[in-house]
């Protein structure tokens, strides 16, 4: 374990060692087994992609969206319309998309995307999520009445981002794109890009989210109902509902996970073609050559680590 004293031997604590493993692991694991050795066994990785990029950018953006929440909320001031409290909020997101632009614009390059372009394509997604705040705040002080410090004490849901969580006791971390805060519960949402499913939320989607609903229990010690997939491309917010089956599928899972990154065999080929397709590792993972040399290394690392 972690608070092994220094004269342990090596091979206790790799007898002892129980890992935690990040939630997303538990998706790349239902994507493809050997995906997820590869990556978390054999270190293969791939050079960062355009979506990649621009998806650290929305992240960023609503990660400063929800620090600079309590200015905004508290500097509405009587009499000011929805229209004008929106206007506001649009020309402050606006700001904050133009600057982590500037700040990524060397990765931005890199792969051939404008500032400006960018700004546009984003920009329809936060002033959506501006759209969802101003009418959620302006309702709330049609209700109560109250203004500055006072409005933001009892406005709820107050939201956090970028939530870090790490559960001993589950073997389980996460960091949660945005945690909504109730005064008698919280829901995570995560936000995702690309395809969106017909219906429903995609399988590893559901499980991620399922994983921070008992990453958030054991946090804070309650049951969490529901979370929620943000489709970001769609702006279309999907919930899952908390259940027991869902709970153990979570778990069962966690248990492969390990059992695959902890293990010494290389698991086959999917029988999947269009995953493989689509998978970012398909080159090295069918040079039989590479992922040989890279078993023996691995492997003789393993061994010295152990001995
Ligand atoms: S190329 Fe196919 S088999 Fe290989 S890691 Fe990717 S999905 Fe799995």
């Amino acid at each position: 374990m972690a608070n092994n004293s220094n004269n342990t031997s090596s091979s206790a604590q790799a007898a002892n060692y129980t890992p935690i493993i990040p939630v997303t692991s538990l998706s790349t694991y239902l994507f493809c087994k050997r995906k997820l050795f590869l990556e978390k066994v054999l270190k293969i990785y791939v050079p960062v992609k355009e979506a990649a990029i621009l998806g650290s950018i929305r992240h960023y953006c609503y990660e400063k969206i929800n620090k600079i929440e309590e200015t905004l909320v508290k500097s509405i001031h009587p009499g000011e319309t929805l229209e004008q409290i929106e206007s506001r909020y649009n020309a402050i997101y606006s700001n904050i998309l133009k600057q982590t632009l500037i700040e990524n614009k060397y990765n931005l390059k890199r792969f051939n995307l404008g500032l400006v372009d960018q700004h546009n394509k984003i920009f329809h997604l936060l002033k959506n999520e501006s759209k969802i705040r101003t009418k959620n705040i302006f309702n709330f002080i049609k209700e109560k009445n109250i203004y500055g410090q006072g409005l933001w004490d009892n406005f709820t849901p107050k939201i956090q981002s970028e939530v870090n969580i790490t559960s001993n006791t589950l073997g389980m971390r996460g960091i949660i794109d945005q945690v909504e805060i109730y005064p008698h519960t919280v829901i995570p949402v995560e936000f995702k890009t690309g395809k969106i499913p017909d219906t429903g939320i995609w399988p590893n989607h559901r499980i991620q989210v399922s994983a921070y609903m008992l990453l958030l229990e054991y946090y804070h010690n309650q049951p969490i109902s529901k979370g929620y997939v943000y489709y970001l491309d769609t702006l279309d917010k999907r919930q899952i509902i908390s259940n027991p089956f869902l709970k153990d599928e979570v778990l069962a899972l966690r248990d492969k996970v390990i059992e695959t990154i902890t293990g010494k065999e290389l698991p086959d080929f999917i029988d999947n073609k269009n995953k493989c397709n689509a998978c970012d590792l398909k080159e090295k993972c069918h040079n039989k050559e590479f992922i040989d040399q890279r078993m023996q290394e691995t492997l003789a690392a393993k061994i010295l680590t152990t001995s």
